[in-house]
């Protein structure tokens, strides 16, 4: 048996100073029991912690690391940059090579903006979307995760589902009032939402495979339902594609589902581990952002070099010949495999895959939106994540979130993982 006294230690001392020992609540173990693992280092799909106990990694930084911890080229290519000094706060080719592999892989982009992170990507692309269509309600769905920001912590996923907090203290009445919500998978509640609100409606922000409630893919006709609604009602859509962006294809769930958005906020892969986010979306749209046009967002370390280039040699990395289809193959291997060692002990388990994103749901299913991602059973689910960290086996410490594959998971490490569940699971069942 693992043990973790120095995890123990470190962790009561970050709660003296950090609210919650944590500076992201996902962090805090909270939906499973027990403390979080504080790490020392990691490599490739591996994780060690300060008490030297090594895990295969499903969390990746919860996504970004696509190529793996630590992967050499990347971290060569930072050193090298940081070399040359580590911000300027004026332009450099590094933005425009990002803007221009992101326009190259992304249907909907043709224009790109910089950000810092997720949160702002998806602020902003909002503020975008009221600028240029002078309407101010927006519709987001129930479970789906955007974020911090004020106006979209309604029904939202993530922490803020893991914590069973519907709101958050701290956020006006106001700042909400123009936030509509509707549940995921649902055409019918978002006809009703434009049929009451028709012309006030600025956007629809979704994400297009919900990854923030565990992993919900979107019901055949769903994508295409919203876009016709949109086009129909005059109001954007918007895919918030943070995570879902170079994951579920290299152009995202856009392309894969070939649905494309007005516009997009992306983050986690886009900055490739280094704090990155952005929207993008048709010209026309994103020549309405300052100075170009009117609608003002700026930041003082937007655009920085080193995450320039982190991003860089990430979106080249995952894009190269056959790097995506072997990950979504492996994927796809391992969730074949602990779904057959659920099967073998009878445990009730609901499988769900967008290319090298996934999620394993301890119900009969199907798993549609969040009411039947609710229906987990989370007891069996914090007893499989103990008895697989045990086992060597790291995977996000909440049902209501994906787990995620790299370049860096072998088959090798594929074949560990099964085996693990296997002997997981069967302890679970009793066998
Ligand atoms: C993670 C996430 C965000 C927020 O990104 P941060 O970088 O954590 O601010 C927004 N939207 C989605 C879909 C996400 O998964």
């Amino acid at each position: 048996m693992p043990s973790y006294p120095n995890s123990e230690r470190l962790f009561k001392a970050a709660q003296q100073v950090i609210p919650g020992g944590v500076n992201s609540p996902a962090r805090a173990f909270r939906g499973v029991g027990g403390q979080p693992l504080f790490i020392d280092h990691a490599e490739g799909p591996y994780l060690w912690d300060v008490d030297g106990n090594r895990y295969i990694d499903y969390v990746l930084s919860w996504g970004p690391l696509i190529l793996g911890h630590a992967n050499p080229v990347v971290v060569e290519a930072i050193a090298r940059a940081a070399k040359n000094g580590t911000s300027y706060g004026a332009p450099t080719e590094l933005e425009t090579q990002l803007a221009e592999l992101v326009i190259d892989l992304v249907p909907a982009a043709e224009q790109v903006r910089f950000v810092n992170s997720g949160t702002e990507a998806t602020m902003s692309v909002l503020r975008l979307a009221r600028a240029y269509t002078s309407r101010e309600k927006i519709i987001k769905l129930t479970g789906n995760y955007h974020g911090h920001a004020d106006f979209l912590l309604v029904q939202a996923g993530s922490a803020v589902a893991t914590l069973g907090l519907p709101d958050s203290p701290g956020v006006p009445k106001g700042a909400t009032q123009d936030t509509l919500t509707a549940p995921y998978n649902s055409l019918e509640a978002i006809e009703a939402l434009f049929k009451q609100f028709g012309d006030d409606i600025a956007a629809i922000i979704l994400e297009p495979v919900a990854g923030n409630m565990g992993l919900v893919p979107p019901v055949e006709g769903y994508l295409a339902g919203l876009r016709e609604l949109c086009h129909k009602h005059g109001a954007l859509l918007i895919f918030d594609e943070v995570m879902t962006g170079f994951r579920v294809a290299p152009g995202g769930a856009q392309e894969y589902f070939g649905i494309t958005p007005d516009l997009t906020a992306l983050g986690k892969v886009i900055g490739g581990g280094l704090p990155v986010g952005a929207y993008a979306g048709r010209k026309e749209i994103m020549q309405t952002v300052a100075p170009a046009g009117p609608m003002y967002q700026a930041g003082t370390l937007s655009g920085n070099p080193l995450a320039m280039t982190a991003g860089i040699e990430t979106l080249k990395g995952l894009s190269q010949p056959g790097v995506f289809e072997k990950m979504v193959q492996l994927t796809t291997t391992l969730c074949e495999g602990v779904s057959a060692a659920a099967e073998a002990v009878g445990i009730p388990l609901t499988t769900t895959q967008a290319g090298t994103m996934f999620c394993f749901f301890f119900n009969e299913g199907p798993v549609i939106d969040w009411d039947s991602a609710a229906r987990s059973d989370l007891k069996t689910f914090g007893r499989f994540f103990h008895t697989m960290l045990e086992r060597g086996v790291y995977f996000p410490p909440s049902q209501f979130e994906s787990w995620f594959f790299s370049t860096e998971h072998s088959q090798e490490v594929v074949v560990a993982t099964i085996q693990a569940a296997q002997t997981a699971l069967a302890q679970i069942a009793g066998h």
